[in-house]
């Protein structure tokens, strides 16, 4: 195909000339970072492969138990996959584990008990954290449960508060919350370099505080993972970046021996561990996505990266910038008037490959104080490692976008987003 039949096939898709261009124009700059990211997956694709080669995965592997799952030897690869990719001593990787919030209540949960106290040296945890630590009022929360919670906010050039964190660990200090990405919030994501010396820093001052990273969305960005440098349990879902389009459910923990046991009694029973949770007909789809997450991870990173360029260009604040380094795959942009917002989502849902058709609307999502609005048209319901936006509905209305299986459909997203956005005429140029 000819570059012009390229623009051609775009405009019957409805972008408009000038759109394409300037897309085009942006595109055209990031070539080298393109290139870049390609290397970091080439070297997690080959550490995915050779953590299934040492662990003899093998055809049998793909069929599941049903049941309680006993022996279920599958499921125990898989597992071991995990631990090794992730250079753990064990994980817990499950399809019982329903989402990420689920994966960090039982991680959270399983390790501590009545008179500890969780702290946060990032500031503010994820909206549902919130609920389940009981920061807001919350049914079944750990609040209720007798476990407290202190949090330390970062410093306004997004760098640790140490002498904070430092007075504020004390003898009930027993599990450091880290989230690794910035979540709904507008606030520096972390490298995996960063996570280590803050790390290094509490266990400086309390060796035997176990320290938890949320990993959601960082997973696959970087050649190493938190748990490479000191976190005794890295945590996230299996609809994000590890399970590659493909998992249609699931989460997983790997962490250190003791961890992990406490997770998996925590999951099933005390007792039981990790000895039951039938796999059913689903760990092909939980190891052919593990295999895929480097490449996908690296499609939506890319995405991420035009999309600030796209938007930056514009004179709309992005988060990350168009040129920094990049640590999870959420592009964050300002729009500051819920309309852009509005406008940018339908763009989304517009370029999906399913439920196109339709018309994003705000609602209020359980787990979150204000009303949310989401784009995603995906093959597994909600799954964020597909191309997909969210915006809640409040100061300062950025949109959290996210995803893509592979780059070319998240490009088509973001086109499709400005020219709604065009179409509205809310932007002049
Ligand atoms: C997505 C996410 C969660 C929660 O995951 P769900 O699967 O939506 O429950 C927690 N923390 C962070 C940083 C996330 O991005």
């Amino acid at each position: 195909m000819q570059k012009n039949d390229l623009k051609q096939y775009y405009m019957e898709l409805g972008i408009d000339e000038k759109v394409y261009d300037y897309c085009q124009s942006v595109e055209e700059t990031l070539k080298d970072r393109f290139a870049a990211i390609d290397s970091i997956a080439e070297q997690n694709q080959v550490k995915v492969i050779k953590a299934m080669q040492d662990a003899h995965f093998a055809e049998e592997h793909l069929h599941g138990t049903t049941g309680y799952g006993y022996n279920d030897a599958g499921r125990e690869a898989v597992e071991k996959i995990y631990a090794n990719v992730f250079g753990t001593e064990d994980a817990l990787v499950r399809q019982q584990i329903t989402c990420g919030t689920h994966a960090l209540y039982i991680a959270l949960s399983a390790n501590l008990r009545p008179g500890d106290e969780i702290l946060s040296p990032v500031g503010k945890v994820y909206d549902t954290l919130e609920g389940v630590i009981g920061v807001r009022e919350q049914k079944g929360s750990l609040a209720e449960f007798g476990i407290s919670f202190k949090q330390v906010d970062l410093l306004s050039d997004g760098s640790f508060d140490y002498e904070k964190i430092r007075n504020s660990i004390n003898e009930k200090t027993k599990l450091i919350e880290i989230q690794r990405s910035k979540g709904y919030d507008v606030r520096p994501t972390l490298s995996v370099k960063q996570i280590g010396k803050l790390i290094s820093f509490v266990k400086s001052i309390k060796p035997d505080v176990i320290c938890m990273v949320d990993n959601c969305y960082g997973e696959f960005v970087e050649t190493i993972e938190p748990s490479q440098v000191g976190a005794d349990m890295v945590v996230g879902s299996l609809i994000k970046n590890p399970g590659g389009g493909l998992a249609p459910i699931g989460g997983y923990i790997c962490g250190t021996k003791e961890c992990i046991e406490n997770c998996a009694f925590r999951l099933t029973s005390p007792g039981l561990g990790k000895e039951v949770g039938a796999s059913l007909s689903v760990t092909r789809d939980i190891a052919q996505g593990l295999f895929l997450a480097p490449t996908v991870s690296a499609a939506a990173l890319k995405g991420a990266i035009f999309a600030a360029n796209v938007y930056e260009k514009l004179g709309f604040k992005t988060v990350p910038n168009s040129t920094e380094s990049r640590h999870d795959i959420i592009q964050a942009v300002e729009f500051g008037k819920p309309e852009y917002i509005q406008a940018f989502c339908e763009g989304i849902q517009a370029a999906a490959p399913v439920d196109s058709f339709v018309t994003p609307v705000p609602w209020a999502m359980p787990g979150y104080d204000s009303e949310v609005i989401m784009a995603a048209g995906a093959f597994v319901s909600g799954a964020s490692i597909e191309l997909s936006a969210d915006a809640p509905m409040k100061e300062p209305y950025a949109v959290y976008f996210q995803g893509g299986l592979t780059y070319q459909h998240a490009k088509f997203g973001i086109m499709m987003s400005l020219q709604k956005i065009v179409e509205k005429g809310l932007l002049l140029w």
